[in-house]
């Protein structure tokens, strides 16, 4: 305890901090409070590491100051700010999913600048409809009657299930009981929009008869969820659209004219407009083909494999969305004008698919094949031999496989290249640690085999080629 004491009085003061030479860019660059703090803390730190027993001497000065300079380095920085994203992970969720493309990035710089017609009908010159900018677009990619966009899709589905099923029975297979990721869960989700779940079949296969054992008086829905982020395979069985739509046709013929409706939902998740064939049988099923099979309601994902900003777009019967834009819940989660001015410019692409695949990020990256990512590979692998100081680490080029991320296409090995590092000094851990939170761009790469690999499919630009070069060179001469 003696000597615990005595060790922390040899800890340095804030004051004798700031005269450290390190700090010195700090006091320039920000305001001095802000680096007080950061020293404040830096302290607090070492007083913690010695009191756990954890350091036999007080570190220096120095080494304060400098852990005290990362501090200020966090402070200083923006939180929310851009990542090189060469992990080859498409749809990053962590890194913010979908790219925009650059009309839809225009117009969201054309719209906050200034005012806009967000709800201002230009040619009644009166109040407009929020709803009114993507709607026709979204029915004419679709062949929906009608549409609406909210906040995400764990939004649009909460939204649909508390309109149509709550106090009634949804039906929905135990194969299909998806969790998302975060606390999105499709029967905590029921619970919570007050929907009775009924569970039907196993969780590997599930039959129409199923269904129809399930159909009662009380029943209102008929959920359909897809298997976003993983594949059941083996011996399987699964009800599609077109079958629940004839079970719900044939129970809605026997029902009174009082009775309500039974509805087919089908929450599709990442929601492709265009079928990528790139992915043969893996591909993801898209909107169009779920409402010609039947379903009454369909939503997904804005910024999934649609590649647009974070929304829930959900289609359907216009009655149906009609009832939903009166829910008081579609208030609560509308969306703001930059997200509408994104999502309506990245939907006028897809108008022309051929200019969708070119222009929207996702989609181009999703189905660049990798001969045409290999010289893209080998230039960088170039470039990191010029950049590194010899005989620190051994670099080749690796064939390898990127994901598309977002929870979709789960099976789906998309064939890629990348740059591997071996490191003969350092190691890809510390390596990526460095990248990621000691430079203000941070530069995120995928770790195998105790190997850092870059992978060129998600890196953006030549701009974003040579940050990951730098950012490999900066941790070797920090070394
Ligand atoms: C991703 C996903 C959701 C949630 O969508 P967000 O846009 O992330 O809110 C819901 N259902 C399924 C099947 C999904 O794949």
């Amino acid at each position: 305890m003696q000597d615990k004491n005595a060790l922390l009085r040899t800890l340095p003061q804030v004051e004798e901090l700031l005269e450290q030479p390190c700090l010195a860019p700090a006091l320039e660059a920000l305001p001095r409070q802000l680096v007080v703090e950061a020293a404040r803390a830096a302290v607090a730190d070492a007083r913690q590491a010695l009191l756990a027993g954890n350091a036999s001497a007080a570190p220096s000065a120095e080494g304060i100051a400098q852990a005290a300079y990362l501090r200020t380095l966090a402070l200083g920085q923006r939180s929310l700010r851009r990542v090189v994203n060469a992990s080859g992970v498409i749809v990053h969720t962590n890194l913010g999913r979908s790219p925009l493309a650059a009309s839809a990035i225009e117009a969201v710089n054309d719209v906050i600048a200034g005012y806009s017609t967000l709800e201002y009908d230009t040619a009644a010159m009166a109040r407009g409809s929020r709803h009114a900018h993507c709607e026709q677009l979204i029915c004419a990619l679709t062949g929906a009657q009608a549409a609406i966009a909210v906040n995400n899709n764990a939004a649009a589905v909460m939204m649909v299930l508390s309109q149509f099923a709550a106090g009634w029975e949804a039906v929905v297979s135990r194969g299909e009981e998806v969790e998302i990721g975060g606390s999105f869960r499709i029967p905590d989700i029921m619970a919570q929009s007050h929907a009775q779940m009924v569970e039907v079949g196993a969780t590997n296969k599930t039959h129409a008869s199923d269904y129809r054992r399930a159909l009662g008086p009380q029943t209102a829905m008929l959920l359909k969820v897809h298997r976003s982020n993983f594949r059941l395979v083996g011996f399987t069985e699964e009800v599609g659209v077109a079958e629940l739509a004839a079970i719900a046709a044939e129970e809605n013929a026997r029902r009174s004219a009082d009775e309500p409706r039974v509805l087919v939902y089908e929450d599709q998740g990442s929601g492709a407009f265009i079928r990528l064939d790139c992915f043969g049988s893996y591909a993801e099923p898209a909107v169009r083909e779920s409402l010609d099979a039947g379903a009454d309601i369909v939503s997904f994902s804005g910024d999934k494999l649609l590649g647009g900003p974070q929304a829930g777009i959900i289609v359907g019967r216009r009655e149906l969305i009609d009832q939903l834009k009166r829910n008081p819940l579609a208030r609560a989660l509308r969306l703001d004008k930059m997200t509408l001015a994104a999502l309506e410019a990245t939907l006028r692409l897809y108008l022309e698919p051929q200019r969708a695949l070119r222009e929207i990020p996702t989609l181009r990256m999703l189905a660049t094949p990798a001969s045409e990512l290999l010289p893209r590979a080998q230039a960088l692998l170039a470039a990191l031999q010029k950049a590194l100081p010899a005989g620190c680490a051994r670099l080749e080029l690796a064939e390898e496989v990127s994901r598309a991320g977002g929870g979709a296409l789960p099976m789906c090995d998309i064939p890629s290249w990348a740059v591997s590092i071996a490191f003969e000094r350092g190691s890809a851990l510390e390596c990526q640690r460095y990248m990621t939170s000691g430079r203000e761009l941070p530069v995120v790469g995928r770790i195998s085999r105790e190997q850092l690999l870059l992978d060129v499919r998600t890196l953006l630009s030549a701009e974003e080629e040579s940050e990951a070069v730098a950012a490999v060179a900066e941790y070797f001469a920090a070394l």
